[in-house]
Protein backbone atom coordinates (compact mmCIF):
# COMPACT_ATOMS: atom_id res chain seq x y z
CA UNK A 1 0.00 0.00 0.00
CA UNK A 2 1.31 3.83 -0.98
CA UNK A 3 1.80 6.09 2.09
CA UNK A 4 -1.00 8.63 3.36
CA UNK A 5 0.19 11.74 2.71
CA UNK A 6 2.29 13.66 4.97
CA UNK A 7 4.83 17.11 5.65
CA UNK A 8 8.28 16.67 6.16
CA UNK A 9 10.63 18.35 8.49
CA UNK A 10 14.19 17.80 8.98
CA UNK A 11 15.86 19.88 12.09
CA UNK A 12 18.98 19.72 12.71
CA UNK A 13 18.70 20.84 17.12
CA UNK A 14 15.82 19.22 19.41
CA UNK A 15 15.07 23.10 20.25
CA UNK A 16 13.69 23.23 16.45
CA UNK A 17 12.71 19.49 16.54
CA UNK A 18 10.07 20.57 19.77
CA UNK A 19 8.99 23.85 18.41
CA UNK A 20 7.86 22.17 15.19
CA UNK A 21 6.36 19.61 16.86
CA UNK A 22 4.34 22.32 19.15
CA UNK A 23 3.29 23.64 16.09
CA UNK A 24 1.17 20.74 14.43
CA UNK A 25 -0.97 18.56 16.56
CA UNK A 26 -0.86 15.25 14.52
CA UNK A 27 3.30 15.39 13.98
CA UNK A 28 5.50 12.60 14.89
CA UNK A 29 9.07 12.41 15.50
CA UNK A 30 10.69 9.77 12.50
CA UNK A 31 13.20 8.03 13.99
CA UNK A 32 14.51 4.91 12.12
CA UNK A 33 11.49 4.70 10.53
CA UNK A 34 11.77 0.38 11.09
CA UNK A 35 7.83 0.26 12.81
CA UNK A 36 6.74 3.63 11.56
CA UNK A 37 6.78 3.78 7.88
CA UNK A 38 5.38 0.17 7.90
CA UNK A 39 2.36 1.55 9.99
CA UNK A 40 2.19 4.55 7.81
CA UNK A 41 2.46 1.92 4.97
CA UNK A 42 -0.56 -0.40 6.17
CA UNK A 43 -2.54 3.13 6.87
CA UNK A 44 -2.68 2.25 10.97
CA UNK A 45 -1.39 5.29 11.21
CA UNK A 46 -1.55 9.08 9.05
CA UNK A 47 0.41 11.74 10.77
CA UNK A 48 0.25 15.12 8.94
CA UNK A 49 3.89 15.60 10.00
CA UNK A 50 6.59 13.54 10.13
CA UNK A 51 9.51 15.31 12.28
CA UNK A 52 12.51 13.73 11.33
CA UNK A 53 15.45 13.27 14.42
CA UNK A 54 18.18 11.96 11.81
CA UNK A 55 20.05 15.19 11.00
CA UNK A 56 20.33 16.19 15.05
CA UNK A 57 23.75 15.02 16.48
CA UNK A 58 22.73 15.79 19.67
CA UNK A 59 20.67 13.08 19.71
CA UNK A 60 23.42 10.32 19.32
CA UNK A 61 25.86 10.92 21.55
CA UNK A 62 26.69 8.54 24.49
CA UNK A 63 28.10 10.28 27.73
CA UNK A 64 29.46 7.58 30.16
CA UNK A 65 30.46 8.60 34.10
CA UNK A 66 31.72 6.90 37.05
CA UNK A 67 28.22 4.33 37.14
CA UNK A 68 26.14 5.12 34.63
CA UNK A 69 25.68 5.70 30.67
CA UNK A 70 23.67 7.70 29.11
CA UNK A 71 22.64 6.57 25.48
CA UNK A 72 21.54 8.83 22.74
CA UNK A 73 17.71 8.53 21.37
CA UNK A 74 19.20 8.18 17.77
CA UNK A 75 21.90 5.72 18.57
CA UNK A 76 21.54 2.97 16.32
CA UNK A 77 20.87 -0.38 17.18
CA UNK A 78 23.76 -1.28 15.26
CA UNK A 79 26.20 0.77 16.95
CA UNK A 80 25.20 -0.32 20.50
CA UNK A 81 25.11 -4.02 19.43
CA UNK A 82 29.28 -3.05 18.28
CA UNK A 83 30.16 -0.90 21.66
CA UNK A 84 32.91 -2.15 22.99
CA UNK A 85 31.39 0.13 26.38
CA UNK A 86 28.52 -1.36 26.51
CA UNK A 87 29.74 -4.82 26.35
CA UNK A 88 31.93 -3.80 29.28
CA UNK A 89 29.35 -1.56 31.73
CA UNK A 90 26.26 -3.07 30.20
CA UNK A 91 26.88 -6.77 29.60
CA UNK A 92 22.65 -7.65 29.56
CA UNK A 93 21.95 -5.10 26.88
CA UNK A 94 24.73 -6.56 25.11
CA UNK A 95 23.35 -9.73 24.85
CA UNK A 96 19.79 -8.89 24.14
CA UNK A 97 20.57 -6.63 21.36
CA UNK A 98 22.08 -9.79 19.08
CA UNK A 99 18.60 -10.60 19.43
CA UNK A 100 16.92 -7.50 17.72
CA UNK A 101 15.68 -8.08 14.16
CA UNK A 102 18.17 -8.31 10.92
CA UNK A 103 21.36 -6.49 10.60
CA UNK A 104 19.48 -4.31 8.18
CA UNK A 105 16.96 -3.31 10.72
CA UNK A 106 19.43 -2.45 13.57
CA UNK A 107 21.56 -0.34 10.70
CA UNK A 108 18.50 1.90 10.85
CA UNK A 109 16.26 1.04 14.04
CA UNK A 110 16.90 3.01 17.62
CA UNK A 111 17.03 2.89 20.76
CA UNK A 112 15.21 5.82 21.62
CA UNK A 113 12.75 4.77 18.67
CA UNK A 114 12.60 1.33 20.23
CA UNK A 115 11.52 2.48 24.19
CA UNK A 116 9.10 5.20 22.44
CA UNK A 117 7.45 2.29 20.44
CA UNK A 118 7.00 0.06 23.23
CA UNK A 119 6.43 -3.13 21.46
CA UNK A 120 5.63 -5.87 23.79
CA UNK A 121 7.96 -8.22 22.07
CA UNK A 122 11.04 -6.20 21.53
CA UNK A 123 14.03 -6.42 23.76
CA UNK A 124 15.28 -2.68 24.75
CA UNK A 125 12.29 -2.04 27.06
CA UNK A 126 13.08 -5.46 29.47
CA UNK A 127 16.36 -4.12 29.41
CA UNK A 128 15.84 -0.32 30.49
CA UNK A 129 13.30 -2.06 33.18
CA UNK A 130 15.42 -5.03 34.43
CA UNK A 131 18.75 -1.95 35.14
CA UNK A 132 16.52 0.11 36.51
CA UNK A 133 17.27 3.24 34.05
CA UNK A 134 15.24 6.43 33.16
CA UNK A 135 13.97 7.74 30.38
CA UNK A 136 14.77 11.29 29.41
CA UNK A 137 12.10 13.35 28.21
CA UNK A 138 12.39 16.87 26.16
CA UNK A 139 9.43 19.46 25.61
CA UNK A 140 9.63 22.93 25.39
CA UNK A 141 9.05 23.50 28.61
CA UNK A 142 12.08 21.64 30.07
CA UNK A 143 13.40 17.99 30.47
CA UNK A 144 12.09 15.92 32.59
CA UNK A 145 13.52 12.03 34.04
CA UNK A 146 10.81 8.49 33.67
CA UNK A 147 12.17 6.18 35.45
CA UNK A 148 11.37 2.46 33.27
CA UNK A 149 8.80 1.17 35.78
CA UNK A 150 6.38 4.42 35.41
CA UNK A 151 7.30 4.59 31.22
CA UNK A 152 5.94 1.41 30.15
CA UNK A 153 1.81 1.65 30.16
CA UNK A 154 1.49 -0.90 27.81
CA UNK A 155 1.23 -2.05 24.28
CA UNK A 156 2.70 0.66 22.19
CA UNK A 157 1.78 2.93 25.27
CA UNK A 158 4.56 5.07 27.05
CA UNK A 159 4.58 8.02 29.71
CA UNK A 160 5.27 10.28 26.08
CA UNK A 161 3.07 13.34 26.13
CA UNK A 162 2.67 15.49 22.98
CA UNK A 163 5.00 17.76 22.27
CA UNK A 164 7.80 15.92 24.10
CA UNK A 165 11.16 14.01 22.69
CA UNK A 166 12.76 11.16 23.97
CA UNK A 167 16.36 12.54 23.69
CA UNK A 168 18.24 9.53 25.86
CA UNK A 169 18.05 7.09 28.44
CA UNK A 170 19.64 6.64 31.21
CA UNK A 171 21.48 2.79 32.58
CA UNK A 172 22.93 2.63 35.68
CA UNK A 173 26.12 -0.04 36.19
CA UNK A 174 25.18 -3.39 37.37
CA UNK A 175 27.26 -5.65 40.19
CA UNK A 176 24.95 -8.63 39.17
CA UNK A 177 25.96 -11.14 36.69
CA UNK A 178 23.63 -11.30 34.13
CA UNK A 179 21.91 -13.59 31.64
CA UNK A 180 19.66 -12.65 28.40
CA UNK A 181 17.38 -15.64 26.87
CA UNK A 182 14.71 -15.13 24.40
CA UNK A 183 12.85 -17.40 22.54
CA UNK A 184 11.32 -16.14 19.06
CA UNK A 185 10.16 -17.85 16.46
CA UNK A 186 12.58 -17.30 14.37
CA UNK A 187 15.76 -15.74 14.36
CA UNK A 188 15.16 -11.83 14.35
CA UNK A 189 11.64 -11.78 14.75
CA UNK A 190 9.67 -10.00 18.28
CA UNK A 191 10.05 -12.27 21.04
CA UNK A 192 7.80 -14.65 22.36
CA UNK A 193 9.02 -14.84 25.19
CA UNK A 194 11.98 -12.94 27.02
CA UNK A 195 13.69 -13.12 30.49
CA UNK A 196 16.67 -10.89 32.11
CA UNK A 197 17.92 -12.73 34.85
CA UNK A 198 20.29 -11.33 37.32
CA UNK A 199 21.96 -12.77 40.54
CA UNK A 200 25.12 -11.65 42.53
CA UNK A 201 26.65 -14.67 44.00
CA UNK A 202 29.16 -15.08 47.14
CA UNK A 203 30.60 -18.35 47.71
CA UNK A 204 27.74 -19.74 45.36
CA UNK A 205 25.28 -18.53 47.45
CA UNK A 206 22.82 -15.47 46.21
CA UNK A 207 22.44 -12.59 48.21
CA UNK A 208 20.94 -9.87 45.60
CA UNK A 209 18.34 -11.49 42.71
CA UNK A 210 17.01 -9.08 39.58
CA UNK A 211 14.40 -11.55 37.38
CA UNK A 212 12.14 -9.45 34.60
CA UNK A 213 10.40 -11.26 31.86
CA UNK A 214 9.05 -9.62 28.43
CA UNK A 215 6.66 -10.27 25.98
CA UNK A 216 4.71 -12.37 28.49
CA UNK A 217 2.38 -9.76 29.67
CA UNK A 218 1.82 -5.60 27.56
CA UNK A 219 4.86 -4.55 29.24
CA UNK A 220 8.41 -5.67 31.17
CA UNK A 221 6.94 -7.53 34.54
CA UNK A 222 9.44 -7.99 37.47
CA UNK A 223 8.91 -11.85 38.99
CA UNK A 224 9.54 -10.46 42.77
CA UNK A 225 8.26 -13.57 44.56
CA UNK A 226 11.29 -15.45 42.65
CA UNK A 227 14.25 -13.19 43.46
CA UNK A 228 13.04 -13.31 47.22
CA UNK A 229 12.91 -17.12 46.84
CA UNK A 230 16.90 -16.87 45.27
CA UNK A 231 18.25 -14.78 47.75
CA UNK A 232 20.46 -16.85 50.83
CA UNK A 233 20.06 -19.83 48.61
CA UNK A 234 22.98 -21.46 46.46
CA UNK A 235 22.35 -22.44 43.05
CA UNK A 236 21.31 -26.33 42.44
CA UNK A 237 19.03 -27.58 40.48
CA UNK A 238 16.06 -28.01 42.29
CA UNK A 239 16.28 -24.09 43.56
CA UNK A 240 16.50 -22.95 39.86
CA UNK A 241 13.85 -25.14 38.86
CA UNK A 242 11.23 -23.55 41.68
CA UNK A 243 12.80 -20.26 41.48
CA UNK A 244 11.66 -20.43 37.37
CA UNK A 245 7.92 -21.66 38.64
CA UNK A 246 7.79 -18.80 40.75
CA UNK A 247 8.84 -16.65 38.32
CA UNK A 248 5.48 -17.26 36.73
CA UNK A 249 3.63 -18.19 39.39
CA UNK A 250 1.13 -15.47 39.48
CA UNK A 251 1.43 -13.97 36.22
CA UNK A 252 -1.63 -13.49 33.68
CA UNK A 253 0.18 -14.58 30.57
CA UNK A 254 -1.13 -12.86 27.44
CA UNK A 255 -2.39 -14.79 24.45
CA UNK A 256 -1.86 -13.95 20.91
CA UNK A 257 -1.47 -15.26 17.55
CA UNK A 258 2.23 -16.46 17.93
CA UNK A 259 1.24 -17.98 21.52
CA UNK A 260 -0.88 -19.14 23.81
CA UNK A 261 -1.25 -17.87 27.54
CA UNK A 262 -0.13 -21.47 28.06
CA UNK A 263 2.59 -21.81 25.98
CA UNK A 264 4.13 -18.39 27.16
CA UNK A 265 3.86 -19.30 30.90
CA UNK A 266 5.79 -22.74 30.35
CA UNK A 267 8.64 -21.44 27.83
CA UNK A 268 9.12 -18.16 30.30
CA UNK A 269 9.94 -20.92 33.28
CA UNK A 270 11.95 -22.49 31.02
CA UNK A 271 13.90 -19.44 30.41
CA UNK A 272 14.24 -18.29 33.63
CA UNK A 273 15.58 -21.64 34.55
CA UNK A 274 18.16 -21.28 31.62
CA UNK A 275 19.15 -18.34 32.77
CA UNK A 276 20.33 -19.42 36.23
CA UNK A 277 21.43 -21.75 34.78
CA UNK A 278 24.08 -19.99 32.55
CA UNK A 279 24.93 -17.58 35.51
CA UNK A 280 25.41 -21.18 38.04
CA UNK A 281 28.00 -22.51 35.19
CA UNK A 282 29.84 -19.15 34.74
CA UNK A 283 28.50 -19.64 30.50
CA UNK A 284 27.99 -15.66 30.10
P1 LIG B 1 10.47 4.62 14.26
O1 LIG B 1 9.87 3.49 13.48
O2 LIG B 1 10.98 5.77 13.48
O3 LIG B 1 9.42 5.17 15.32
C1 LIG B 1 8.64 4.29 16.12
C2 LIG B 1 7.68 5.11 17.00
O4 LIG B 1 8.40 5.81 18.02
C3 LIG B 1 6.92 6.21 16.22
O5 LIG B 1 5.66 6.36 16.82
C4 LIG B 1 7.75 7.47 16.46
O6 LIG B 1 7.01 8.65 16.36
C5 LIG B 1 8.25 7.22 17.88
N1 LIG B 1 9.57 7.80 18.16
C6 LIG B 1 10.72 7.40 17.58
N2 LIG B 1 11.75 8.06 18.13
C7 LIG B 1 11.24 8.90 19.04
C8 LIG B 1 11.80 9.85 19.95
N3 LIG B 1 13.14 10.04 20.00
N4 LIG B 1 10.98 10.53 20.77
C9 LIG B 1 9.64 10.31 20.74
N5 LIG B 1 9.04 9.43 19.91
C10 LIG B 1 9.84 8.73 19.08
N6 LIG B 1 12.47 -4.64 17.37
C11 LIG B 1 12.89 -5.35 18.42
O7 LIG B 1 13.05 -4.81 19.51
N7 LIG B 1 13.15 -6.71 18.29
C12 LIG B 1 13.01 -7.36 17.11
O8 LIG B 1 13.25 -8.56 17.05
C13 LIG B 1 12.56 -6.61 15.99
N8 LIG B 1 12.39 -7.21 14.79
C14 LIG B 1 12.04 -6.44 13.71
C15 LIG B 1 11.93 -7.05 12.46
C16 LIG B 1 11.57 -6.29 11.37
C17 LIG B 1 11.44 -6.98 10.02
C18 LIG B 1 11.32 -4.89 11.49
C19 LIG B 1 10.95 -4.05 10.29
C20 LIG B 1 11.44 -4.26 12.73
C21 LIG B 1 11.79 -5.03 13.86
N9 LIG B 1 11.92 -4.45 15.10
C22 LIG B 1 12.31 -5.21 16.17
C23 LIG B 1 11.67 -3.01 15.31
C24 LIG B 1 12.97 -2.22 15.28
O9 LIG B 1 13.76 -2.55 16.40
C25 LIG B 1 12.74 -0.71 15.33
O10 LIG B 1 13.99 -0.13 15.26
C26 LIG B 1 12.07 -0.11 16.54
O11 LIG B 1 10.90 -0.72 16.89
C27 LIG B 1 11.65 1.34 16.31
O12 LIG B 1 12.77 2.11 16.16
P2 LIG B 1 12.89 3.14 14.98
O13 LIG B 1 14.09 3.95 15.29
O14 LIG B 1 12.82 2.46 13.68
O15 LIG B 1 11.59 4.08 15.26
Amino acid sequence: MKFPPFAYAAPTTVDEALAILAGEDDARPLAGGQSLLPIMALRLAAPSLLVDLNAIPALRETVISEDRMRIGAMVTHATNAASFDIWIHLPLMSQALHHVAHQAVRNRGTFGGSLAHADAGAEMPLILAALGGDVILRSLGGERAVPAADFFHGHYATAIEAGEILVAADLPFSPLTWAFEELARRSGDLAISMAAVGVGLEDNICHEARIWLGSIADRPLRAEAAEDYLRGRSLDDGVMREAARLATADVHPRSDGHAHADYRRAVTSALVRRALARIAAGDM
